[in-house]
């Protein structure tokens, strides 16, 4: 069945990010912290779908709420009643009065972007080189272009990250380095009156692990304002590994549109996007429409109230710093042990080693790292026993509620082989 996958699915998997060499790993079932395949081999799940499975496999209180769920109907296109709590706990953690759902945070931030412009009535958005945002055009631009294609640092090229987007969408992103307030200020004043907003991740996630600089994100604020133009944080991957209210809590520092998706939904798909009051009235009165058929779907709200109740809450948070002090320290042995330079990031459930003694605050520095993870993965995917994303220095671990202790230590230990063979 599996050798024919070729035949009728395009590049044999349901998404290109599933295709690994030989052939993407298909699952068969996953209990806690565990998946398994279809060939029965076991592993820690620590790839933890893109940073989407913070509360593990089968969490109880979400399979109850979904159950429940499903024999009362999963779709009516029409609200429930769980998509007023979600709301008012996402309004409360988050710091934003309003809210709407979507399906995938590719949604959420193409609804952040037509907002900003919307509201504005200009096109041009700032965008970090190297953050990703999903596969929408005005995103697609510089995620992860290889070294020769970058251009200078202060007039960085736009390159496509995908084949079929317009030059001239790409011309409407304004490019800059993370953790340089300097950039920014520079092309606020260059496009003055022509900028609608700024989206960022706030901690950088799709390149390696970049946390922002003391005051960086409060500063993005003060000079958009200042500006007049938005600023959006993309959480759709920090949202729920950095904390119970995100990066924005974490840091202290609310935008004016937040974007989140992965972790909100304990396992199913959902979306959202909270904004200022002003930015929200935009939807509410139909200047802009938010739509979409499975928004705010019972399923995805019943799950996201459970996950909300029972995972992402603060002792969930107190688990998950417990194993990522663990993870950390045991990597960190490792490393001095064998005299390498190499430095662990971690921020909340997620982490990654970044191969390198050098500072790395942005895309140009990332790409200096080595990127010695991509042996490691093969290693640890095939007799480690530890399932990981497969994209090297990009995206390494995520920690789950459900990980234990003895998890954790697997993954250090792995890793102990490639630093003693390095070191
Ligand atoms: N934004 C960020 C920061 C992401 O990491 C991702 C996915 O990896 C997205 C947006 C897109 O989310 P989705 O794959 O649900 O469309």
């Amino acid at each position: 069945m599996i050798a024919d996958a070729g035949r009728v699915l395009a590049g044999g998997a349901t998404s290109n990010w599933q295709i690994a060499q030989p052939q993407a790993v298909w699952m068969s079932h996953g209990q806690g912290s565990h998946v398994w395949d279809v060939d029965g081999n076991e592993y820690v799940d620590m790839h933890g779908g893109y940073g989407a499975c913070i509360a593990g496999h089968g969490y109880p209180a979400i399979v109850e709420a979904v159950s429940r769920q499903v024999t009362r109907g999963t779709h009516f296109a029409q609200p429930t009643e769980d998509a007023i709590w979600v709301a008012t706990e996402l309004s409360r953690r988050f710091g934003l009065p309003q809210w709407r759902f979507a399906n995938s945070g590719t949604e959420a931030t193409m609804d952040a972007i037509h907002l900003m412009r919307a509201l504005k009535g200009r096109d041009l958005v700032i965008k970090v080189e190297g953050c990703y945002h999903g596969h929408h055009d005005s995103v697609q631009v510089s995620v992860l272009p290889e070294p020769e294609e970058v251009g200078p640092p202060d007039a960085p090229n736009r390159v496509p990250g995908n084949t079929g987007i317009p030059q001239a969408i790409m011309d409407l992103i304004v490019l800059v380095p993370f953790n340089d307030l300097g950039a920014v200020e520079r092309v606020l004043k260059e496009h003055d009156g022509r900028i609608a907003g700024m989206i960022l991740e706030p901690v950088m996630m799709n390149a390696g692990i970049i946390p922002p600089v003391d005051g960086y994100l409060a500063g993005l604020k003060e000079l958009l304002h200042a500006h007049d133009a938005f600023l959006t944080f993309d959480e759709v991957k920090t949202g729920f590994t950095t904390g119970p209210a995100g990066a924005t809590g974490r840091y202290g520092v609310t935008p004016d549109i937040v974007c989140l998706a992965k972790a909100l939904g304990g396992g199913i798909s959902v979306a959202a996007i909270g904004g200022t009051a002003e930015i929200m009235s935009a939807i509410g009165d139909g200047r802009y429409e938010q739509v979409g058929t499975f928004n705010g779907n019972p399923l995805a709200m019943a799950a996201t109230r459970a996950n909300l109740t029972h995972v992402i809450n603060d002792a969930g948070y107190e688990r998950l710093d417990a194993l990522a002090a663990r993870a950390r320290e045991g990597f960190e042995d490792h490393i001095a042990a064998n005299g390498l330079p190499w430095r662990v990031v971690s921020v909340g459930a997620k982490g990654c080693v970044a191969f390198t003694g050098e500072p790395v605050r942005n895309y140009r520095d990332f790409l200096e790292v080595d990127d010695r993870w991509g042996h490691l993965h093969w290693l640890m995917q095939h007799n480690g026993g530890v399932f990981l994303p497969p994209w090297g220095k990009v995206e390494q671990w995520l920690l789950s509620v459900q990980h234990t202790d003895e998890d954790v230590d697997l993954l250090v230990s792995n890793f102990g082989r490639l630093a003693a063979v390095a070191g």
